[in-house]
């Protein structure tokens, strides 16, 4: 991570390709300081900024098939309601600004494909492997994951200021608590895979990796009454067995992340250390001990950020 922060340092590279190899690397260990680095991808960045922004964005005649469908007014209505909410319930929990809202769900699902340097050789049909979501509206998706500390700041904070997230569950580390996730869910939030014992899925044999990958399937169904579509691998590192696998047991995607939030900064995958419309952000469920702050001083600092450059957080379930 200490690349991340030396950014004058960094700045000095002349080949901007090195320079995204090395943030890539960095940002890719983000799932939890002990992970194996991510393995070195081609990072090719003209042509990946192309492949996000370009053909895969949402088509642009989406909002107008979706207010000709009458939902435009009364979404603005129910919108200005809940600011108001908003605004208050920010001034409760210290944030510094009120988070904005976000754009209405399209009316149909962004065709999403795996991002360039992040294919698996013969992968044609395996669920896709992004950073990103393809769509030209101002907003980012929050994505926390493992599921360590069980704060119950974060779920009133959370529902009082109504920004929508993700989790992404280990199950050696939220199976001494099940319950907990339980009242995150019946607040709306979608839990998802992220395997059973957190391992380095590529140093696995198929079988192995089913069982992982499969087992917290089966398992978070069991607990949480529904099958997850979606899986992280855990720092980020898969290979082809894992989308097989992944996608044999019900997966449909494979979100990674484009940034990192921490309590006291960001750390960022792109050379331009910036959000961009569709970014999905990785943080995780983590407690004072481990990192500097609480779960809801994570959230002020990262809701800075987001809400500073313009962006609204959208749920990542209406996207993907
Ligand atoms: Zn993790």
């Amino acid at each position: 991570m200490q690349l991340v922060r030396q950014k004058g340092k960094l700045r000095a590279y002349r080949v901007r390709a090195a320079l995204v190899s090395l943030v890539v690397a960095a940002l890719g260990s983000g799932c939890a300081a002990e992970g194996p680095p991510e393995a070195p991808r081609s990072a090719r960045p003209a042509a990946e900024k192309e492949a996000r922004r370009g053909p895969q964005a949402q088509k642009p005649d989406a909002r107008k098939a979706r207010e000709a469908a009458g939902g435009g007014s009364a979404h603005r209505e129910k919108a200005a309601i809940s600011q108001k909410a908003r605004a208050a319930a920010a001034k409760k929990w210290g944030l510094e600004r009120t988070p904005l809202a976000a754009p209405p769900p399209p009316a149909v699902k962004p065709r999403i494909t795996t991002r360039k340097g992040f294919e698996v050789k013969g992968g044609e049909g395996l669920p896709p492997v992004f950073t990103t979501v393809p769509t030209k509206e101002k907003i980012v998706f929050l994505t926390i994951d493992d599921g360590a500390e069980k704060d119950p700041e974060l779920l009133r904070m959370m529902s009082d200021l109504r920004i929508p997230y993700s989790a992404f569950l280990s199950d050696y580390v939220i199976n001494d608590d099940y319950g907990y996730f339980e009242k995150m869910r019946d607040g709306g939030v979608a839990l998802h895979n992220h395997t059973l014992n957190h391992p380095y899925l590529p140093g696995l044999s198929y079988a192995e990796q089913k069982r992982e990958i499969c087992g917290q399937q089966d398992k978070l169904e069991k607990r949480y009454g529904s099958r997850p579509r979606l899986m992280r691998p855990p720092y980020g590192n898969y290979n082809k067995d894992t989308l097989r696998v992944a996608k044999k047991c019900g997966i449909e995607a494979v979100p990674l992340w484009a940034s990192e939030a921490f309590p006291d900064h960001m750390e960022w995958r792109e050379w331009d250390r910036d959000l961009h419309p569709g970014d999905i952000i990785l943080t995780h469920f983590r407690g004072e001990e481990d990192w500097a702050g609480s779960m809801p001083d994570m959230i002020r600092r990262v809701m800075r950020t987001i809400t500073e450059k313009g962006y609204a957080v959208a749920r990542l379930e209406d996207y993907v």
